[in-house]
């Protein structure tokens, strides 16, 4: 962190008389207090002076919290090959899901601009890996990323380019990454605490295709949160629906069961098809019929295919022919298996109604074992208490942490030297800190009626020090005399050192919201001065000395 006195007259852009409006929302203002700067692609971000002093604090409270527990920082590019990203066969993935952004070099060579370090984390790592007594390794790294977003919005939330703060480990096995996944959840826990964003929980989440099992989130409530998650209103469980244990919502007078085709990929790379019966006003979740099934992979057969594989088409199947089908592990939702009376498929395009698990209308006994395969919704059930029912909140995800197996290592060929001599495969886990998401959050949630007001260490300085009749050249020079102790002292200081009226410079004080304003006044004994504690809105006269010699300013 800079220590050089930031002046509010060599600011860019200049500090109006009128700058900022207290009550526009949080990237509005932002944008008019000089923070950050909207550019001609949508979704990316100039940082301005005082905004980019806020971003590099968050990323070295980020550094801190990581290295203190003993992952060093590296710097890896982000402009990185093809031939990297086709190791994990990511290149074409990404390409199709239009998340990557290419390009190619005038002598041919096909580019990226990574959105994630796994290939480069492991890369680096396996140049140097040689045995079992190398690990576990754990470093970390923050760098601007970049993501194809289809629709980039909400200021700094969801940005096409972005500062993301990760870090990648490298364990001898499972419960070895399980070490690791604390450490990953301890270290994120303390940099989002550091960097003020209060209230910050966790909760279980699908960590979707990255991950190889459940993924944590580290989210804060906010009305500006671009996601949504469950919360019971009776135990306070609360987390992503696809992974939270639910009971079906009440069924509808005339419940539908519909069969849904799978396949399963299992971890020795066999594969075998899978049907879930489920209630027609529910979804299957894949990532529970992983759980309940120990498969690797869960993916919906393609429609095409599958009368090929359970000779029936798409739409057409019931929990008979599910059951029927040899070789084929038939699985029934909560949902379905509770179910007295319903309707299923007639075998073509309509449905036949009055049907019973006990068997009726000409179909066998069929009994059921219910498993919670379903996405929770709003609708249902908490399935931890038995008791409260889920209600959807906005949230913003801040951190997450991730699984990922063995998956990356064993298609780059990482290996080391096991305790058996032969080459091994190391398990990984990663998280990631959306730095520049932080910062528009921390702003977001610590502003009141009067502006921003910055957590100690994380706003644009430590001190705003204002100094009233900034013509008079005595006013000035004691401004001068203290910024130049503050800062020997390691505090951070912005001057306004504008000719301005003291209610205009008290009120663009509030409105940046540094946590201490010092008042300077021609009023006061030179040796004194007012200080106001943004976080309360206290004023108390102090002694300069006692703050030179005390430094109260600095949390560090
Ligand atoms: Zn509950």
């Amino acid at each position: 962190m800079s220590t050089v006195p930031l002046y509010t007259s060599r600011l860019w852009p200049p500090v109006r008389p009128r700058t900022g409006d207290a009550s526009a929302s949080t990237p509005d203002l932002l944008h008019t207090l000089g923070l950050i700067a909207r550019t001609d692609a949508t979704g990316v971000h100039t940082l301005l002076p005082l905004g980019l002093r806020v971003h590099d604090r968050l990323t070295a409270i980020a550094r801190r919290a990581f290295e203190e527990r003993g992952a060093l920082t590296f710097a890896p590019p982000t402009l990185q090959s093809r031939t990297l990203w086709d190791q994990t066969g990511r290149w074409d993935r990404y390409r199709r899901e239009g998340a990557l952004l290419t390009a190619t070099s005038s002598s041919g060579e096909e580019m990226c601009l990574a959105p994630t370090s796994e290939e480069i984390a492991a890369a680096t790592v396996r140049e140097h890996l040689r045995s079992h007594r190398d690990l576990p390794v754990r470093l970390s790294l923050s760098t601007r990323k970049f993501r194809d977003e289809i629709s980039p919005r909400g200021g700094l939330m969801r940005g096409r380019e972005f500062t993301m703060a990760d870090a990648y480990t490298f364990d001898t096995g499972p419960d070895t990454m399980r070490d690791s996944i604390d450490f990953l959840n301890h270290a994120c826990t303390a940099a989002l605490t550091a960097m003020g964003l209060t209230g910050v929980f966790t909760a279980p989440a699908d960590g979707g295709s990255i991950s190889a099992g459940p993924s944590t989130e580290h989210l804060v409530l906010a009305n500006s949160g671009q996601g949504t998650i469950l919360a019971c209103t009776h135990c306070g469980n609360r987390g992503d629906g696809a992974v939270l244990a639910a009971h079906p919502p009440p069924p509808d007078p005339e419940p539908v069961v519909n069969v849904i085709a799978f396949t399963l990929t299992l971890p020795d790379g066999t594969t075998r098809p899978a049907t879930v019966a489920i209630r027609s006003d529910l979804h299957v979740n894949p990532r529970k019929v992983a759980t309940a099934t120990g498969a690797a992979h869960v993916d919906l057969i393609d429609p095409a295919r599958l009368p090929e594989v359970l000779g029936k088409n798409a739409g057409t199947l019931t929990p008979w022919d599910a059951d029927n089908a040899t070789d084929v592990l038939a699985l029934y939702d909560l949902s379905a298996a509770d179910l007295e009376l319903f309707a299923i498929s007639d075998g073509n395009t309509g449905l036949r109604a009055g049907v019973r698990w006990s068997g009726t209308r000409g179909l066998p006994a069929l009994h059921p074992s219910g498993v919670d395969l379903h996405q929770a919704t709003e609708r249902s059930g908490c399935g931890a208490c038995r008791q409260g029912r889920y209600s959807a909140l906005r949230a913003v995800e801040v951190a997450h942490v991730f699984e990922l197996g063995t998956q990356y290592a064993t298609s780059m060929n990482l290996h080391y030297r096991g305790h058996d001599g032969h080459p091994t495969t190391p398990w990984m886990a990663c998280s990631g800190i959306g730095i520049t998401r932080c910062l528009q959050t921390a702003a977001g949630l610590n502003r009141d009626q009067h502006g921003l007001r910055w957590a100690p260490g994380t706003g644009p300085a430590d001190v705003h020090l204002v100094v009233l009749r900034a013509d008079q050249p005595a006013m000035r020079d004691r401004g001068e005399r203290l910024a130049r102790d503050l800062t020997a002292r390691h505090v951070s200081v912005l001057v306004d050192d504008r000719p301005q009226p003291a209610g205009d410079k008290l009120r663009y004080a509030r409105l940046l919201g540094l946590p201490h304003a010092l008042v300077l006044s021609p009023d006061h004994p030179d040796t004194e001065t007012e200080v106001i504690t943004r976080s309360t809105g206290r004023t108390t006269r102090t002694d300069l000395s006692h703050i030179t010699d005390r430094n109260p300013f600095t949390h560090t």
